[in-house]
C-alpha cells in the first residue's frame, strides 16, 4: 500500500529554514519581510485561510499587514489599496485572498499589483515567466507540489503526467511547471471525454477539481503517484481530496492526504515567495 507523502513535516522544515532567512533579512536590513494579506467580504473559507496565512507569517518572523474591506467595496478602493501597497516599502508581498464578490473583475485586480510583490504568482507577467522556463515568483499550490516531489525524492522527468483541473490558480500553472520538469503533460478538464483513460495513464496523477471521489481506486495505475489538491467539506462535516484515497492507496507508491497534504506546502510556499521577493527587492535597490 502507498506510502504516504507528509506535507505536514515537509512544511515544517521548510518553516524552520524560512525562519532562519527572515532572521538574517532582518540582520541585514534592519526590518522583518513583509506581507500585505488582502480580504474583500466575510467568506468563512477565505477568513479561515487568511488567518492561516498571517499565523503562519509569525512564525516565521514574516510581518503581515493586514486589511479587511467590506463586501460591497467599490473596485476602485480596492484598486487604490493596491497601489499603496505597491509604494509602501515595508511590504514585499501582497495577497489579495480570492474569490472577490462579484462586483470585481478579478484578472483587473491581479494585474493592479506589483510583478515584484505578486506572491501569489498569478499575475500574467509571472504565469508568462513560468511558460517561457524562467520563473520568478510561482503559484503557490503548484510550486509546492513540486516542493513536495522533490523532497520525496521523486522527479517528474520523463513521467507521463495527468492533471486533472484546469484552473488559473492550479491546473493551469502546474501544467506548466511539469513540463518545466520534463513530464509529458496531459490536462483534463470539465468537457474531457474519457477521464477514466487517461487518469489510468497516470505515473504522476494531480487531482485539483473540487468534487470528492471523482477519482476511483481502481483507475490508480499500479505505483503512481497521486497528488489531491482538492478540499471538500462533506456532509459529516470532514475534509475529504478528490481522489478515493482507500481505494488509490491499495494501487499507488506516494499518496498525500487531506489534510496534511498539499496544503500546507501551499502556505510554506506563500512564506518563501515572500522572502525571495524581499530578498529580489533589497537586491535591485543597491543596484
Ligand atoms: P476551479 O473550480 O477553479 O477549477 C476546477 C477545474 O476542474 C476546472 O478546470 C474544471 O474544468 C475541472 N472539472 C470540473 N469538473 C470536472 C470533471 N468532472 N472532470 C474533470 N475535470 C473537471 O477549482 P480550483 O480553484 O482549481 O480548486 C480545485 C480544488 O482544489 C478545490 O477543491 C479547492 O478547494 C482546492 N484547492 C486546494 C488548494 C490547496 O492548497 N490544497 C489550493 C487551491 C485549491
Amino acid at each position: 500500500s502507498a506510502s504516504i507523502i507528509d506535507g505536514k513535516a515537509i512544511a515544517a522544515r521548510i518553516h524552520a529554514e524560512l525562519r532562519q532567512r527572515s532572521a538574517s533579512f532582518f540582520q541585514a536590513h534592519g526590518r522583518s519581510p513583509g506581507l500585505a494579506v488582502v480580504l474583500v467580504g466575510d467568506d468563512p473559507a477565505s477568513t479561515v485561510y487568511v488567518k492561516k496565512k498571517r499565523d503562519a507569517c509569525a512564525a516565521v518572523g514574516i510581518r503581515s499587514f493586514s486589511t479587511s474591506l467590506p463586501a460591497t467595496c467599490p473596485p476602485q478602493e480596492l484598486l487604490e489599496q493596491i497601489a499603496r501597497l505597491n509604494e509602501d516599502n515595508a511590504v514585499d508581498g501582497i495577497l489579495i485572498q480570492l474569490p472577490l464578490p462579484p462586483q470585481f473583475d478579478t484578472e483587473q485586480i491581479i494585474e493592479a499589483i506589483s510583478v515584484t510583490k505578486d506572491v501569489d504568482g498569478f499575475h500574467p507577467y509571472n504565469i508568462g515567466r513560468l511558460a517561457l522556463r524562467a520563473p520568478l515568483l510561482r503559484s503557490c499550490t503548484p510550486a509546492g507540489i513540486m516542493t513536495l516531489l522533490a523532497e520525496t525524492g521523486i522527479s517528474p522527468k520523463g513521467m507521463e503526467a495527468v492533471i486533472v483541473g484546469a484552473s488559473n490558480i492550479v491546473g493551469r500553472p502546474m501544467a506548466l511547471e511539469l513540463l518545466l520538469a520534463g513530464a509529458t503533460v496531459t490536462v483534463c478538464h470539465r468537457f474531457t471525454q474519457d477521464l477514466e483513460a487517461h487518469v489510468r495513464r497516470a505515473q504522476l496523477l494531480v487531482a485539483a477539481v473540487g468534487k470528492p471521489g471523482l477519482i476511483r481506486g481502481e483507475w490508480i495505475r499500479p505505483g503512481a503517484v497521486v497528488i489531491d489538491v482538492g478540499i471538500n467539506r462533506l456532509p459529516d462535516g470532514r475534509l475529504s481530496g478528490d481522489v478515493d484515497f482507500a481505494g488509490a492507496s491499495a494501487r499507488a507508491a506516494w499518496i498525500t492526504p487531506v489534510p496534511g497534504g498539499v496544503g500546507p506546502l501551499t502556505v510554506a510556499t506563500l512564506l518563501s515567495n515572500t522572502l525571495d521577493a524581499a530578498e529580489r527587492r533589497v537586491g535591485a535597490a543597491h543596484v
